[in-house]
């Protein structure tokens, strides 16, 4: 599942006349879904039941449950999946595909790395290093490879509709060990590129 909310705080106010229940609610559940959409309302589902919870609690003996409350999210964010948390990944039964649109972020420097990447469809490229294109079969992402390794940089889709496959290496090398080491050896193939741009940089 590609979107997942991030520290998810959400104000719900009961607009019964003269009731003055407004709570600050904290999500801790994971709540994830298929599309930003889908964690908006799951999410606001969530802080409503809270509400119902806390509102019924607070106000015993009122004649009324919290009902049509105004649901506001004050802070938290959704984020793309991606090649985040290793939980996602591991127990998927494919390799996660996702598509971009151009200017779409697909890796972000700072997550945690479990999956390299490989261009099925379209095109990108790492943001601070613009002629550094990867085209269909190319793979990167060289950070997953080593355990407990942040990425190290944004890279983006560079047109629309490009398609990326997520590999967890150690996944693909019990179904398919020839893929896995092909996507492997592309994997330090741009490592090694990167590092030959980047001294020729510096000389
Ligand atoms: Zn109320």
């Amino acid at each position: 599942m590609p979107y997942r909310l991030n520290k998810g705080v959400y104000i719900v106010r009961c607009r019964h006349a003269r009731c003055p229940f407004n709570a600050r609610l904290e999500i801790q559940e994971t709540i994830m879904g298929m599309t930003e959409a889908d964690v908006v309302t799951e999410a606001r589902k969530v802080a409503k039941d809270m509400a119902g919870v806390k509102h019924e609690s607070i106000h015993q003996g009122r004649q009324h449950t919290l009902q049509n409350p105004e649901i506001r999210m004050v802070s938290g964010n959704i984020q793309l999946v991606g090649a985040g948390p290793a939980l996602t990944l591991e127990h998927m039964a494919e390799p996660l595909v996702r598509e971009f649109q151009k200017g779409d972020v697909i890796l972000k420097a700072g997550e945690s790395a479990t999956a390299v990447c490989e261009v099925l469809t379209g095109a990108a490229y790492p943001l601070r290093n613009k002629n550094h294109r990867y085209s269909v079969g190319d793979c990167f992402g060289v950070a997953a490879l080593l355990p407990n390794h942040a990425r190290m940089i944004d890279v983006v889709a560079g047109e629309d509709r490009t398609r990326i496959g997520f590999y967890l290496l150690s996944d693909l090398n019990k179904k398919d060990p020839r893929k896995a080491s092909q996507v492997l050896q592309r994997v330090i193939e741009d490592t090694l590129d990167v590092i030959g741009e980047l001294e020729q940089t510096l000389s």
